[in-house]
């Protein structure tokens, strides 16, 4: 198959989608679509989105480019054992799709204005707004109302033929372009840590951690402590709205500006609200969902602005009910084991 590949060379750019670079390829070269070009380059089906790192060899002759240069664009995947799928995002890899746009994405009129390309951090789902133009996303066509879908067949054109360069757009509130401007931080340079939203060590705090980390966090403290979602319903992770997205960072805002002082009034309400919850020792007793996030995605150093004031705050939170309710010396080894 190698010996047939595209007539005209399409050059990615730093952190382009995957996506996008493809709808460009099949756009210089008179293909009706990029799967298109997926099918004869990798025998893809054209109902599968998604494409495999031990693809891009085959995809890089194909395109005619080199490994390297396809390697860095955003969109890529890869099955782990024993962990699951992740996705290459910015240069890095991220471990659920919930934290994804890979059939929509959103994207930024201007940014499209200035060079028609999908940028990859418009793949992220806590990424809102255009720090550079200071709007935020557009997800749906203003023309025909859909969500603007990965499978067009040009990155500044929806599928009903309006330019989404014309496209007006709205502006973003503080939160979304702090996260948005915290998130691009590893594709367009420093980061200025003043924020009017949260202190300057939690700017870097947040900027500090990996993309994952940024997510896992983001939905810790935005949809586990502040949240006005029902954790009954499984504190799984879901796809959010734009809505609740925006919320979220709100929140976790809220909760940064004032720390750790609105950490342990989140959690003291959750408690309250959540006071049936079940578990094996008290802890899980105490905060159910919130602590099992918490072990699963927030435990380790990284995360130490956070887990510090928490496990203080669990700490006192054991030490209390042990006195109200009946003392049990088996409890001790279970709880020394969860807190520490
Ligand atoms: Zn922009
Ligand atoms: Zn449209």
């Amino acid at each position: 198959m190698d010996q047939y590949r595209l007539i005209n060379r399409t050059q990615p750019y730093p952190f382009e989608s995957l996506r996008g670079f493809l709808m460009r390829c099949a756009g210089a070269n008179h293909y009706r679509s990029h799967q298109e070009i997926l099918q004869y380059a990798l025998g893809a089906s054209s109902t599968n989105p998604q494409v495999e790192q031990t693809e891009i060899p085959r995809l890089a002759i194909y395109t005619r480019n080199s490994v390297n240069e396809l390697s860095q664009l955003s969109g890529i995947s890869r099955q782990v054992p024993r962990k699951g799928r992740e996705w290459k995002i910015l240069g890095e890899w991220l471990s659920k799709s919930t934290f994804l746009k890979l059939r929509h994405a959103p994207i930024c009129p201007r940014c499209l204005q200035e060079q028609p390309f999908l940028q990859g951090a418009w793949h992220l789902a806590f990424n809102t707004a255009c720090w550079k133009h200071r709007c935020q996303l557009i997800d749906r066509c203003p023309q025909c109302k859909r969500q603007l879908a990965l499978s067009r067949r040009q990155p500044e054109y929806c599928e009903c033929g309006f330019d989404l360069r014309k496209s007006d757009s709205l502006p973003a509130e503080a939160e979304q372009l702090l996260i948005a401007r915290i998130i691009v931080n590893r594709s367009d340079g420093p980061l200025n840590l003043d924020s009017a939203c949260i202190p300057a060590n939690q700017v870097e705090n947040l900027a500090r951690l990996s993309l994952d980390g940024l997510c896992h966090s983001l939905w810790f403290l935005g949809h586990h402590l502040l949240g006005n979602f029902p954790l009954s319903k499984g504190s799984g992770l879901r796809k959010l709205d734009d809505r609740e997205t925006r919320e979220m960072i709100a929140a976790v805002c809220w909760l940064l500006s004032d720390w750790p002082s609105r950490l342990n009034q989140a959690l003291s309400r959750q408690i309250a609200l959540n006071s049936k919850w079940s578990g094996d020792n008290a802890t899980m007793r105490l905060l159910g969902p919130i602590q099992r996030y918490y072990e699963s995605h927030i435990g380790s150093c990284d995360f130490r602005f956070i887990s510090s004031p928490y496990e203080a705050f669990v700490r006192q939170l054991v030490k209390q009910a042990r006195i109200k309710t009946r003392p049990s010396r088996l409890d001790s080894p279970q709880l020394e084991l969860d807190l520490s």
